[in-house]
């Protein structure tokens, strides 16, 4: 799918500010461009500004500065029920006194739908959450995925082109969780609904999404695809927040065709991508994978000493603790494959990753 851009978005934040309190801004200058059908999240720490993002968008925040278009025209001036956006939230919200199909029906009555069709696009939303069998119950006799099901059907009987959603399974167990991730993504895929979805969760944000936009303090620090964010992260806070990840510390000795040497601090040297460092001289961090690394290799650019501190056995992989250059949160993934080399806690050895597959980041 091609990237949005401020003209062809179908959601578009322009320059978008938002205070509570007329001081401290808690977003900062948003430009944020969504594509039709795109699947968009929002993830980041507890208060990093995504729930204000949406409330903007949805209609219940207004924004300090700038504006939000839906489908090219600004929506700042219109109401949430106008705006006809679905929405879903963690915690229900279903109507206790009506009936699974009641509560469907009532976004389709309120615009002026008739009796047969609101029935039969009643069905059609219970169905697509596997839910058929259930438009009699009341709210307080399912169990909690199934209401968070019946709370998707309802933000999609009325057939929205754009749904937001906020940690809409933040109640549920991890295994429902899981389960429910698929779901929602195979949803989007088959009715092609653009989704604006807020987690703080960055497992579910690479499993359901297109783009990821990292938030941090009313900013976003990346904006891309799942892949893009975990292979290739602009700063150590992506770095950190996406996935697993080691860092090591030290001082730019050289930068040459776009591959820094740092100086660990007792002359050990390390290579890495200058992909975010200041220059020579400059203090760097480097960011690399746990399953990019190598043990036991004696030479080369990147052949740096390490000790075995822990060990344990996953099944597909051995996780292999290790202090290397101060660093007692080493962590490197040891793939279970024949012949993989034995270790032993205690031991000196060597750590070695390829230059390309480490960032020097700020
Ligand atoms: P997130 O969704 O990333 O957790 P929020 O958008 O909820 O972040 O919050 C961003 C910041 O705005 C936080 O510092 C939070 O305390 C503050 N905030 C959120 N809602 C309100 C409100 N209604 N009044 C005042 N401050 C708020």
């Amino acid at each position: 799918m091609p990237t949005a851009t401020k003209e062809d978005g179908f959601v578009v934040f322009d320059h978008v500010q938002k205070s509570y309190d007329g001081e401290i801004l808690v977003v900062k200058d948003l430009n944020l461009f969504i594509g039709q059908g795109e699947f968009l999240t929002m993830l980041g720490p507890s208060g990093s500004g995504k729930t204000t993002c949406l409330m903007m968008l949805a209609g219940f925040e207004t924004a300090t500065h700038g504006d939000i278009l839906l489908g090219g025209k600004p929506i700042n001036n219109i109401p949430p029920h106008k705006r006809g956006i679905g929405m879903v939230f963690q915690n229900y919200a279903l109507f206790p006194h009506m009936t699974v199909a009641e509560n469907l029906s009532f976004p389709l009555e309120v615009r002026g739908q008739g009796k047969s069709e609101r029935e039969a696009n009643v069905m059609k939303a219970l169905d697509m959450v596997q839910m058929g069998e259930f438009g009699g119950r009341r709210p307080a006799q399912l169990s909690g995925g199934q209401q968070q099901r019946i709370a998707l059907a309802r933000a999609l009987v009325f057939e929205p082109e754009l749904v937001l959603m906020d940690e809409p399974l933040g109640a549920l167990d991890k295994q429902l969780r899981e389960h429910m991730q698929y779901e929602i993504k195979h949803i989007h895929e088959r009715l092609g609904v653009t989704v604006v979805y807020v987690t703080h969760d960055q497992s579910e944000a690479l499993t359901m999404s297109d783009r990821i936009a990292v938030f941090d303090d009313g900013i976003i620090q990346q904006l891309a695809t799942p892949d893009d964010l975990y292979e290739r992260p602009d700063n150590a806070f992506v770095a950190q927040f996406i996935g697993e990840n080691n860092t090591l510390n030290g001082t730019v000795k050289a930068i040459k065709d776009g591959i820094a040497t740092v100086d660990f601090g007792d002359g050990t040297l390390g290579e890495a991508l200058a992909v975010n460092c200041a220059g020579v001289g400059s203090e760097t961090t480097l960011s690399i994978r746990p399953e990019r690394v190598d043990i036991g290799k004696e030479s080369g650019p990147n052949a740096v000493p390490a000790k075995v501190l822990e060990l344990i056995y996953l099944g597909d992989h051995i996780r292999c603790r290790m202090n290397v250059m101060g660093n007692d949160q080493f962590v490197v993934k040891v793939p279970n494959a024949a012949g993989h080399k034995h270790l032993v806690v205690g031991e000196t050895t060597k750590v070695s990753w390829n230059s390309e597959d480490c960032r020097a980041l700020d």
